[in-house]
């Protein structure tokens, strides 16, 4: 009869949106928190391997990117200020150097996670098909549960 039970608990979108923004951001489904959202660096998977929940509904696009453009460009920015304002004799050569790695670093480390994030949000908030998906999910769970 329960046949969902031995499996993870799912989490429905509106219930705790920060919770799958959380596990989004780590890189685990919204729904469930275990199964992995991506199947490789920036490739979302069609469907959680844990739970089963559909995550092929996401439309994140370019919105991952320009936040983390606009997080990269303040810590950089900054870092550059404090550098000019703090350590004036640091060579012009080694900030030549050292900017474009701590941007490109900094930009590779945070994609994954605010991708995530952005993915989880449009989970939790049911956009796009999310929405529909889990409607139709929850009936189906109702359906084999009854
Ligand atoms: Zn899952």
């Amino acid at each position: 009869m329960m046949q969902r039970s031995a499996g993870p608990a799912v989490l429905l979108p509106s219930e705790n949106a920060p919770l799958a923004i959380r596990r989004g951001a780590l890189g685990r489904c919204p729904a469930c928190g275990e199964g992995r959202i991506f199947g490789r660096y920036l490739k979302v998977r069609d469907v959680c391997d844990a739970c089963g929940t559909e995550l092929h509904h996401h439309r994140a696009d370019d919105f991952p990117p320009y936040i983390v453009i606009f997080i990269v460009a303040h810590v950089v920015g900054y870092g550059i200020y404090l550098t000019e304002t703090r350590f004036a004799g640091l060579p012009l050569a080694l900030q030549a150097v050292l900017w474009p790695v701590v941007t490109v670093g900094l930009s590779l480390a945070l994609l994954q996670p605010v991708k995530g994030a952005v993915v989880a949000l449009q989970y939790a908030l049911g956009m796009h098909g999310f929405g529909r998906a889990r409607a139709v999910g929850a009936g189906a769970n109702r359906e084999s549960a009854g």
